[in-house]
């Protein structure tokens, strides 16, 4: 496995449970916008967690890695990037953007932290010549699920972007829409013709039980099979 050194640039927390990491590399890096790094810890586990920004455009690495507290691996990987820290990383994955998807609409439907696999695709779409669109649909349970994102303002600007927020379980302040992202997203995409559907890009991002039934439901709106891709069809742990 190629590992790659670098330093810990910057850790801050967004909310109760959500760390953005920012890492500098000591040496070139090969890593594509929608991939994932391991973080090899100093006991032989590679941790995975989607790039969340796109690193073809950028000197640094960033991950958004949620505090689970009864999680082992990732109060781990929190420990070990502190900043200043170095650390040993590893990429891998084999859903990533290519010029193939510049032809073709972009969906991108996400659960929680999945927005950091999310924001590397937008990054790579909108910096891309691709007149074609890219739809986001960004959910969770409650208002906790979804942290402080700068750049959904930004993308907003963008003609080629659309965007929904959505939660199952919104206080009564909440102003966006309200059910599951599967829900809200067919809600949100009846602008798309049965071609561009069946042409479509859909990376599903969240648990595993989010991704099956998002597929399930997407596959019967008329979105094609071999297109509904997600992590959790390749991914292996790997050790050092
Ligand atoms: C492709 C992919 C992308 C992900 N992206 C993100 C993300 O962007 N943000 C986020 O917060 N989470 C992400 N996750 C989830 C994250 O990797 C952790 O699984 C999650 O934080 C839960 O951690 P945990 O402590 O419960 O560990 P676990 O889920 O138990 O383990 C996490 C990983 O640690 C390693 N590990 C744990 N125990 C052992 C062991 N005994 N031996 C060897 N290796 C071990 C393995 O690589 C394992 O996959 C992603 C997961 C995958 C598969």
């Amino acid at each position: 496995m190629q590992t790659y050194p670098a330093v810990v640039a910057f850790h801050r927390t967004l909310n109760h449970d959500v760390h953005h990491i920012g890492f500098k590399p000591l040496t070139e890096v090969d890593i594509k916008p929608g991939q994932y790094l391991e973080v090899c810890l100093d006991n032989g586990w590679c941790v995975p967690y989607s790039v969340g920004n796109d690193p073809t455009q950028s000197q640094l690495l960033e991950l958004y890695v949620q505090h689970l507290p009864e999680g082992d691996a990732n109060i781990r990987v929190i420990e070990a990037t502190q900043e200043g820290a170095e650390v040993t990383l590893a990429a891998n994955g084999k859903i990533f953007y290519t010029p193939e998807w510049d032809k073709v609409p972009l969906v991108l439907l996400v659960a929680g932290c999945g927005i950091s696999q999310a924001r590397s695709f937008i990054e790579a779409r909108l910096a891309s010549g691709s007149a074609q669109p890219v739809y986001l649909c960004w959910g969770g349970g409650d208002e906790r699920e979804l942290f402080p994102l700068e750049q959904l303002t930004q993308w907003s600007k963008d003609k080629r972007f659309m965007a929904d927020l959505t939660l199952d379980r919104p206080s009564d302040e909440w102003t966006f829409a309200k059910g599951t992202v599967v829900d809200t997203a067919l809600k949100g995409l009846t602008w798309m013709t049965p071609k561009e559907r069946s042409r479509a890009k859909v990376v599903v991002t969240g648990s595993p039980n989010m991704v099956d039934a998002t597929r399930a439901r997407l596959a019967e709106a008329g979105f094609a099979a071999d297109n509904l891709l997600a992590d959790q069809d390749y991914y292996q742990v790997r050790t050092l």
